[in-house]
C-alpha cells in the first residue's frame, strides 16, 4: 500500500512571513539596537485597567465566554460606538475577537469563498496578506501612491475588479502612511462597492489616534451602505494593549452570525480577562487616551521636522503612529538599507517593500518610541541616506 505523503498547505507554504519580523529578527542579535520597526506603544496599560484584570482574575473571572464576548461587554462597545464614532447599533451586531486581527480574519473569512479576491491597498499590513493565505483568497493589490498623498487611486481600483472580486479591504487611519481618508474619498468607495456589488472590510483599528484636533476618524459606514460594511476596532492601540488580544467589530446581523461561527471555529472565544478589563477601559477616564496621543503628535512633529530638514519626508502623518521615510535618494532596496541602517547604525525600522510595491523606495518608522530613541535613530537614518546618496 502506498504511503501517504504529509502535505502542508499550498496557500500558507509559499508564503511570505512578514518583512516586519525578518528584521525584527535580525535585531534581535544586535546589542542595544534602537528599535523603531514594530507598532508596539511604549506605554503600559494605564493602571487602572491592569487592576480591573487581577481584580476579575481574583474574582474568579476564568472560564470561557460566550463566543461573541460577554454581553455587559458588547453593551458596552455598543455605548463606545455611539458616542465615538457616531454608529448606533444593537449589541447584537457587535462581536469580539482575539485582536483587530482576530475580527479582520473572522470577517473576511465569513466573505470569501475559496478563489475570491479581495481589494487590499498598496502600501498595507502584509498580516492582510498572510490572512488571504489562510482563506485561500487572492489579494489584488489597488495602488495609494505618493503623488496621490497616498490615498487610494481610484479609477485603477476600479480598473481590477472582476466578476471574482468580493471584498473591499480599507485602512485609515492607515498603516503605513498615517492618512486619514477624507470623506469624499469614503463616499467613492462606497459607491465603487455598491456599483459592483461589493463587501466592505474597514480596518479602523486607529480609530481614536489622530493628531489633528479630531477626536475620532470619519468611518466607512456613515459614508456608504452600512449593510455592505463591517468595520473592525481594538483595544490595542488606543489602551495600550496590544498583549491583550482583544478587539471588536460591527456589521450586519447576519454577517455577525457568520463571524461568530469563524470565531467558534478558531479561538472559541475571545480572552475572558482581557474582556473585563476592557469593561473598565471603556467605563474608566478617557484622559489616559488623550495623553498617548499627545505624546504620538509630539513624536510626529519631532519626526517630520528630522526627515523634512532631510529632504526626506514623503506626507505629514494625520492618524495611526507610523511615518514613513524616503531612502530612494540611495538608489537602493529598501530592505536592503533597512539591514544596513541595522548592522552599520544599530537602528532597526521596517522596510517599505514589506508593505507592497508602492512604498518600495521608503521605510517605516514607528512613533510608538522614546522621544530619545526617536531623535537619535532618525538622525542616524537620516546620516546614512546622506552618505549612500
Ligand atoms: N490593523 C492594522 C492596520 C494594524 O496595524 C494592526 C496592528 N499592527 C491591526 C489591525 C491589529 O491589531 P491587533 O490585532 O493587535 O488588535
Amino acid at each position: 500500500m502506498p504511503v501517504a505523503r504529509a502535505e502542508l498547505s499550498t496557500t500558507l507554504r509559499t508564503a511570505q512571513h512578514s518583512g516586519i519580523r525578518e528584521i525584527m529578527h535580525l535585531a534581535q542579535s544586535v546589542p542595544d539596537a534602537i528599535r523603531l520597526e514594530v507598532g508596539q506603544p511604549d506605554y503600559r496599560t494605564p493602571t487602572h485597567i491592569v487592576e480591573a484584570a487581577k481584580k476579575a482574575l481574583d474574582d474568579g473571572w476564568h472560564g470561557y465566554t460566550p463566543t461573541a464576548g460577554l454581553s455587559s461587554l458588547r453593551e458596552r462597545i455598543g455605548d463606545k460606538l455611539l458616542r465615538v464614532n457616531g454608529i448606533d447599533v444593537g449589541h447584537d451586531q457587535v462581536v469580539c475577537a482575539t485582536g483587530g486581527a482576530g475580527v479582520i480574519a473572522a470577517g473576511v473569512m465569513s466573505l470569501c469563498n475559496p478563489g475570491d479576491e479581495v481589494l487590499l491597498p498598496d502600501p498595507c499590513w502584509p498580516n492582510y496578506i498572510l490572512l488571504l493565505a489562510t482563506a485561500s483568497a487572492r489579494p489584488l493589490r489597488y495602488p495609494c501612491p505618493p503623488h496621490l498623498g497616498f490615498l487610494p487611486d481610484l479609477d485603477k481600483l476600479e480598473g481590477l475588479i472582476t466578476p471574482r472580486t468580493r471584498v473591499l479591504v480599507i485602512n485609515s487611519p492607515n498603516n503605513p502612511t498615517g492618512r486619514v481618508y477624507p470623506v469624499d474619498v469614503l463616499r467613492q468607495l462606497g459607491d465603487i462597492a455598491e456599483r459592483h456589488g461589493l463587501w466592505i472590510v474597514s480596518d479602523d483599528c486607529y480609530d481614536q489616534i489622530l493628531f489633528d484636533g479630531q477626536l475620532v476618524a470619519p468611518g466607512m459606514r456613515a459614508h456608504s451602505d452600512p449593510e455592505r460594511v463591517v468595520s473592525c476596532f481594538t483595544f490595542s492601540k488606543t489602551y495600550a494593549m496590544t498583549g491583550w488580544r482583544l478587539g471588536y467589530a460591527v456589521g450586519a446581523p447576519q454577517v455577525v452570525d457568520t463571524m461568530i461561527k469563524a470565531i467558534e471555529g478558531t479561538t472559541s472565544s475571545p480572552s475572558t480577562v482581557a474582556q473585563k478589563a476592557a469593561e473598565v477601559a471603556l467605563d474608566g477616564p478617557q484622559d489616559c487616551v488623550a495623553e498617548m496621543v499627545a505624546g504620538y503628535r509630539r513624536r510626529r512633529d519631532l519626526v517630520v521636522d528630522l526627515l523634512r530638514e532631510a529632504g526626506l519626508l514623503l506626507t505629514v502623518p494625520e492618524g495611526a503612529f507610523y511615518i514613513l521615510a524616503d531612502v530612494s535618494p540611495t538608489g537602493m532596496d529598501s530592505y536592503a538599507f533597512a539591514v544596513q541602517l541595522l548592522r552599520e547604525r544599530g537602528v532597526a525600522v521596517a522596510p517599505g517593500s514589506a508593505f507592497g510595491g508602492v512604498a518600495g523606495d521608503a521605510v517605516r518608522i514607528s512613533l510608538a518610541s522614546s522621544d530619545q530613541d526617536l531623535r537619535e535613530g532618525v538622525g542616524r537614518l537620516c546620516e546614512l541616506v546622506g552618505l549612500l546618496q
